[in-house]
């Protein structure tokens, strides 16, 4: 028996196979532990009820499945529902269910914590502890609908964690979550957000995986946006932007931009303006979020009107922009808080 035991659910379908058959199984056996793990979410080898009880014991010792247990769990009046999970080691992460009239959305984390440092956003506050294995973010959307005990059908990536930070594992998750041995989740049905790490995006493309990407922008010209994201001093936005169309051109998917809206920083007709003219066309769809003020950010949010009068403004100027409809405002705001509030309790692991 190894000391390490391997993440089962973590492996993609080949290694699942290649897994199995080593073990002296033939390959069905593969296909059908496949299914358990992502198609029925089971979280234990003896549920897996076809499976001969030697292989399951054998599992038993060296495999582990990952789980997530419900540490905590609110349930907004509009019917959004939010997780805090706990990891098999101990640490926390966030999802939320939003219910639309399409379907169930999952918001999902990719990491633990961030290391991104937007100066907006609670999940970054204490730094990145530790990346989610591809097995830690389907577990979210296993362990969620098993809870509410309906289909999860679309799945946004922009939960507690940079996504492109953590890029192997993230797309170990996209082919697990869109198997038509798992849950078969289209990747027309899945958003992934990203700050904007211009290489990796120019991976992305190259995957050509038919998933919508949001480029968190929330500034319109490198002072205004390195002051909100260090991450532009990194990648400032005369390589954001061209990526962005590039992207566009080799995957034939339009790009949505995320733009949170800060009283007196980012709000004004001036700074529209020059949005529309920085994005002007590339079709790109603009969403508009008043910023949910966290403990410690110096922002707090734009008025509605101000909000409003921006894309308006956006709309006149040729740029297509909505304001985001806020889902769960009642059950606390930024995603990220309830892992802070938990990790503000003496002796909680964080
Ligand atoms: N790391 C990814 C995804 C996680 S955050 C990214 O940066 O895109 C999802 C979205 O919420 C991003 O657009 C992020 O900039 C935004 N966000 C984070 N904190 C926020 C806050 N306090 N108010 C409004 N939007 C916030």
């Amino acid at each position: 028996m190894s000391e390490i035991r391997t993440k089962i659910t973590s492996l993609s379908e080949q290694t699942l196979a290649d897994y199995i058959t080593g073990l002296g199984q033939p390959a069905f056996r593969a296909k059908q532990i496949f299914r358990w793990l992502h198609q029925r979410g089971a979280t234990s080898f003896s549920r897996m009820t076809d499976i001969p009880k030697t292989l399951i014991a054998r599992l038993e010792q060296e495999a582990e499945i990952e789980c997530l247990t419900v540490a905590r769990k609110q349930v907004s009046k509009d019917g959004t529902v939010k997780y805090l999970f706990r990891l098999p080691d101990g640490n926390c992460i966030e999802s939320v269910v939003m219910r639309y009239h399409y379907g169930n959305t999952i918001c999902v984390s990719s990491e633990v914590g961030c290391r991104m440092g937007c100066r907006f956003c609670a999940s970054t506050q204490n730094g990145l502890a530790r990346r989610l294995t591809p097995g830690e973010i389907a577990a979210q959307v296993y362990t969620a609908g098993a809870e509410l005990g309906e289909r999860i059908s679309h799945i946004v990536m922009m939960g507690i964690g940079e996504p492109l930070d953590n890029y192997e594992n993230v797309l170990g998750f996209l082919h697990l979550i869109s198997s038509p041995n798992g849950l078969n989740i289209g990747m027309r049905n899945i958003s992934l957000s990203t700050c904007g790490l211009v290489p990796q995006i120019r991976r992305l493309a190259q995957e050509k995986l038919g998933l919508t990407l949001s480029i968190s922008l929330h500034a319109p010209n490198n002072p205004m946006r390195s002051s909100m994201m260090p991450v532009n001093d990194a990648y400032p936005l005369e390589q954001l932007i061209p990526a962005c169309r590039d992207y566009q051109k080799t995957t034939g998917r339009r790009i949505s931009f995320e733009y949170s809206m800060v009283k007196g920083v980012n709000d004004s007709p001036k700074t529209a303006k020059e949005l529309a003219a920085l994005i002007r066309g590339m079709g790109a769809h603009v969403n508009l979020i008043p910023i949910n003020p966290v403990d410690g950010s110096p922002y707090s949010a734009s008025d509605a009107a101000n909000v409003e009068r921006f894309r308006a403004l956006l709309e006149q100027l040729g740029v297509n922009a909505t304001v985001r409809r806020r889902l769960g405002t009642d059950i606390s705001a930024a995603c990220g808080q309830l892992r802070q509030e938990e990790a503000g309790k003496e002796g909680m692991p964080r």
